[in-house]
């Protein structure tokens, strides 16, 4: 079979939505962008990048064309051709991971060459020049998401909570893939066989037609698709941040854009819990709300666009301390040395005490509810989304959304209690959402699947259900553990902070200065924590920006002590 023909329609880039996609530079824009690079012929046959190929330089075509194929090792596919003053590229080269296509001139010309730097110094300098590459390097990357045109190819199975994992992870960091499912795909079978792939084998994950990956961890996978490999893990950072869900992705933004040298190390994909949101809709701003993905994609660019560094898939393992100079060693044993250290770990989810929970995950017991996690329903199956904080509500309404009957199992006697009263509101108002007060799920059952859940009413009545997806929105607990008693931590296990430190709390750290921690500081000189994984933090993605935000105009005072 020909992946290529199987699915997608030729040079899908330049046929969809051109103006938005390949927008023409004016000539005064041209020149500008000469200022920072070079001017050179280019020649018919000529290939200017390799599929794969790091340190990926950006052209301006000035005259001629360039063809963007995919390689072959996944079915050589023509994706785009760049014109005359139109420009190469896509999000991949600000992220400085490498190329996915190939770039070969199909008429000969001029082109305007930048270096990755010199690209990075030009939308840091030339703020009308970087809206316009931004947004169409953007917007590629949305098409060729959403086309699957990529140099990633994942085989698996809908039934596998490995397979989901996959599909998430390289979804979460926007990494374009083309799926295919051994179930519902009639073809599989023959590349299995061309990959040397037994189906007990599956999921597999196929890197640029050449690398065959084997039900791969996300480090896996990271590491196979280059996200880190640009990366010197050796020098002393400014600030090194840890997690980029939004607390952490602010900071990050902040921090390079005001000139810090700033590294974020990220247990799986940027965005945290609020990159699982199916749609925002009350940060400020997005009055008709925004996906916690987007969200969370448009801000990892923009901290990469302010340069800096974000490692994917790397877990921060331990806190070093010592008097003027921190460090973070990772889960693969390497240690990062920091002027400063951020913690914006956040939270994760509460898990009920359910002996085969673990057996279901995936395959009918999701922790978020959003469009991949909706695709393993099929149409009028009914659902239970359990709990009573806003993630719940929200949860509910879009899971409705179709008509489709939704449970709402809570265990306090109203949802009022922790629901926003907008949710509640439009809780009330949908006829196909039923609210179960005092209510919890007692067992789960099923073969490979989930297929019955049984509930525990108000009244102590058990009943059972032919109910096959759980949705468990139960609230969070913080990620701190990895801190190992290196900063206070209040009675639930988050970070205390700034005026929440009491004296005891810091003669048992041992604070070593005569002024008193600052506002977001943790008990550790230099060592900051914001969003969930703060004590005190309301947990909106709103505190958690503001929170990361703040932070950097404290580290700026503790680099200058
Ligand atoms: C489904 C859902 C819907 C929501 N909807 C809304 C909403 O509509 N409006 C709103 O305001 N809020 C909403 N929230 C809450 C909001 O998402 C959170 O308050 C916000 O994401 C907190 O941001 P954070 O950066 O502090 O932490 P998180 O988002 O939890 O991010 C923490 C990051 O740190 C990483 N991490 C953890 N441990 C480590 C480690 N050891 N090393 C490296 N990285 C690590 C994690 O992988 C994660 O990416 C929602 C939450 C959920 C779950």
């Amino acid at each position: 079979m020909s992946i290529a023909s199987a699915t997608t329609p030729s040079a899908p880039l330049t046929s969809a939505n051109a103006p938005l996609l390949f927008p023409v530079l004016s000539s005064a824009q041209i020149s500008r962008i000469a200022c920072h690079g070079l001017v050179r012929p280019i020649t018919r046959g000529e290939v200017l990048i390799e599929g794969g190929q790091t340190n990926v330089p950006f052209f301006v075509v000035r005259d001629g064309e360039i063809e963007v194929i995919r390689p072959s090792g996944l079915g050589a596919l023509l994706v785009a051709i760049v014109r005359a003053n139109q420009f190469t590229g896509d999000i991949s080269m600000i992220l400085g991971r490498p190329a996915q296509m190939r770039l070969r001139v199909i008429e000969s010309g001029e082109v305007v060459q930048l270096t990755r730097d010199q690209m990075h110094g030009l939308i840091q300098t030339d703020a009308e020049i970087s809206e316009v590459l931004m947004r169409a390097l953007i917007h590629r990357r949305m098409t060729m998401v959403a086309q699957g045109v990529g140099d990633a190819l994942l085989i698996g199975s809908a039934q596998s909570a490995a397979t989901l994992r996959i599909k998430a992870f390289l979804a979460r960091n926007d990494h374009p893939f083309k799926y295919l499912d051994l179930d519902r795909d009639a073809d599989v079978r023959d590349l299995l066989d061309r990959f040397r792939v037994e189906p007990g084998e599956l999921p597999v994950l196929i890197c640029r037609g050449e690398a065959v990956l084997k039900n791969p961890s996300n480090q896996e996978i990271a590491e196979c698709l280059g996200f880190n490999g640009r990366i010197d893990r050796a020098h002393r950072r400014d600030v090194v941040i840890v997690g980029a869900g939004p607390a952490g992705l602010a900071a990050a933004v902040y921090a390079a854009s005001e000139g810090l040298d700033a590294l974020v190390l990220e247990a799986s994909s940027p965005g945290g819990q609020a990159g699982s949101s199916s749609r925002i809709e009350n940060y400020l701003g997005f009055s008709t709300g925004i996906s916690g993905q987007e969200l969370a994609g448009r801000a990892y660019a923009q901290a990469e666009k302010f340069g800096a560094d974000v490692m994917i898939a790397k877990s921060a393992a331990e806190l070093t301390c010592e008097r003027e100079a921190h460090g973070v060693r990772l889960d693969d044993g390497a240690t990062i040395p920091a002027r400063t250290v951020i913690v914006a770990t956040g939270a994760r989810y509460r898990k009920p005490a359910l002996s085969n929970l673990g057996q279901f995950e995936g395959v009918g017991v999701y922790y978020n509810a959003t469009f991949m996690e909706e695709a393993q329903l099929d149409d009028g199956d009914e659902v239970i989304v359990v709990g009573g904080a806003n993630s719940a509500g929200q949860a509910a309404l879009f899971l409705a959304r179709t008509g489709r009957r939704v449970h709402v199992l809570v265990r306090s006697s109203s949802l009022s209690e922790s629901m926003s009263r907008y949710l509640l509101r439009r809780i009330e108002e949908a006829s196909t959402i039923q609210v179960r007060t005092r209510t919890e799920i007692v067992a789960l059952e099923g073969n490979g699947h989930l297929e019955r859940v049984t509930w525990r009413d108000g009244t102590g009545a058990v009943s059972s259900h032919g109910i096959r997806h759980v949705f468990l929105m139960t609230g969070a607990e913080a990620n701190a553990g990895w801190l190992n008693g290196h900063v206070a931590l209040d009675a639930k296990g988050f970070i205390k902070t700034g005026p929440d430190l009491t004296p005891e709390d810091l003669a048992a750290a041992e604070w070593p200065l005569d002024r008193s921690p600052y506002l977001l500081e943790t008990s550790r000189p230099g060592v900051f924590a914001v969003g969930d994984v703060r004590s005190g933090n309301i947990k909106r993605v709103a505190s958690a920006v503001g929170e990361g935000s703040i932070a950097i105009s404290f580290v700026h005072r503790v680099l200058a002590d």
